[in-house]
């Protein structure tokens, strides 16, 4: 189908640019940008992210290590081991894989990372810049989304937008993004009323909830643009997005899938993150991506 956005591959175009600039950074600072990972505890799931990502960061010819801290770990070690990567020159980025162990302070652990370090764009100066159209650097899940709705052509300007979701790490600073690039913006949530009605207004549908096929084919004015953010398993144990991918698509204008839409955007704008970071710290003026 033509109107689906091939997120693999948009996000292995960014990659390769992404890997363009490492290398001009790395010639021009003697050393490659460098991502540092925090990890606490043994999820599995985050052990797989972290890893992806540090997989990532070398494809791209970036130096990246990962700190594994075992479950019981106290806020103050953690907190000396961020101390120590805000210290070092040679770390550009840093991210604690979330979620915490629950006797973590999560918020002291992410306003403890400098912002000009923040690559997950969740330090508190940055989410207020965002906010004000400022420079700053910008969580990368919503990032990717509107990398992929540019590549799909999508007319942001006057748009209706409805972002399904308000967190702190998708819904909201999708939000703030959209709001940036002149759309109309509805941030709906788990109290909205007339949920359905409210998406069919939509031009852009940005799903970011947690529940397996939420969205069906009525949720959506024919046409729309639809980003699924979403990552469930199905009662199969398939992965699928918040969207009904098979009854949606033949109604979208265009839509990403569940895998290979958001997805593997999320990484590719975290390895820019961290290139820009560099770029910024080392006083390289603009970083054109
Ligand atoms: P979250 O749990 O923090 O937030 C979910 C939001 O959905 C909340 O604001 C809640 O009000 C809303 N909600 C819950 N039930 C609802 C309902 N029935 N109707 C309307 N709104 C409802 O989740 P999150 O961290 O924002 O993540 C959302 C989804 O996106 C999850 O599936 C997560 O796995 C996925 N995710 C994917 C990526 C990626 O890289 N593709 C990155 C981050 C999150």
């Amino acid at each position: 189908m033509t109107n689906v956005i091939d997120g693999k591959a948009v996000a292995a175009a960014l990659r390769l640019r992404v890997a363009e600039r490492a290398a001009a950074f790395a010639a021009r600072a003697g050393r490659p940008p460098g991502l540092d990972v925090v990890l606490v505890g043994e999820d599995p799931a985050s052990q797989v992210y972290v890893r992806n990502k540090g997989r990532a960061c070398e494809e791209a010819g970036m130096r990246s290590a990962i700190h594994r801290l075992p479950a019981d770990t106290t806020q103050d070690a953690l907190s000396a081991l961020l101390d120590r990567l805000m210290a070092d020159e040679a770390v550009d980025g840093v991210l604690v894989q979330l979620p915490l162990p629950a006797h973590l302070d999560e918020r002291a652990v992410l306003a403890r990372i400098e912002p000009s370090k923040d690559v997950d764009g969740f330090h508190p100066a940055n989410v207020g810049a965002l906010w004000l159209g400022r420079e700053a650097l910008v969580p990368c899940t919503p990032w990717g989304c509107v990398r992929l709705l540019d590549h799909a052509g999508v007319k942001l300007e006057g748009a209706r937008a409805v972002i399904v979701g308000r967190s702190n790490i998708v819904g909201k600073p999708m939000a703030a993004l959209l709001i940036q690039r002149s759309a109309t913006v509805t941030v709906a949530h788990s109290r909205t009323r007339d949920l359905a009605e409210l998406c069919a207004e939509a031009d852009v549908l940005i799903a970011a909830v947690g529940r397996a096929k939420l969205v069906g084919a009525d949720w959506v004015k024919p046409g729309a643009a639809v980003i699924d953010v979403g990552i469930n398993r199905d009662a199969e144990g398939k992965l699928v997005g918040d969207v009904d991918f098979a009854a949606v698509a033949p109604k979208a204008g265009a839509i990403t899938p569940v895998p290979g839409g958001v997805g593997p955007m999320t990484i590719a704008c975290l390895l820019e993150n961290t290139v820009r970071a560099a770029w910024r710290r080392a006083g390289y003026g603009a970083l054109d991506l």
